[in-house]
């Protein structure tokens, strides 16, 4: 629905060419296979349609903020965890440290200065 009416407010229609039922169509292959927070990555396919012509190719003008979010996000878990680690179901418990030590490993550095 966002898709259909961000190209309607510019007119679009090349979206109607769109096979909606491949999820390939979806896929960025450059952020699939490179960046780690792919799967929380929450661009607009209207927006980057609007801006890339394709729904394939994500629009990277908000890449650092994607990155700051998820920089919070973990951090907010870990706190969530220290304080009662019975939140986060047993069996998870071991993959939602990781992902919040390898986004801690990755983004830290570069947005610490918004951490404090
Ligand atoms: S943050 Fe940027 S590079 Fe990473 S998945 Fe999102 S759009 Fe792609």
């Amino acid at each position: 629905m966002a898709i259909r009416m961000a190209c309607f407010r510019k007119g679009a229609s090349a979206h109607s060419h769109t096979d909606y039922s491949n999820d390939e169509n979806f896929i960025d292959e450059e952020c699939f296979n490179n960046c780690y927070i792919y799967p929380l990555c929450g661009t607009c396919a209207g927006a980057s349609y609007l801006v890339n012509k394709s729904f394939k190719k994500r629009d990277k003008r908000r890449c650092r903020i994607q990155k700051l979010v998820a920089l919070f996000i973990a951090d907010l878990q870990a706190k969530r965890i220290l304080k009662n680690p019975d939140c986060i179901e047993k069996d998870q418990l071991y993959s939602t440290i990781e992902a919040i030590k390898k986004i801690k490993s990755l983004y830290y550095d570069e947005y610490k200065q918004y951490c404090q």
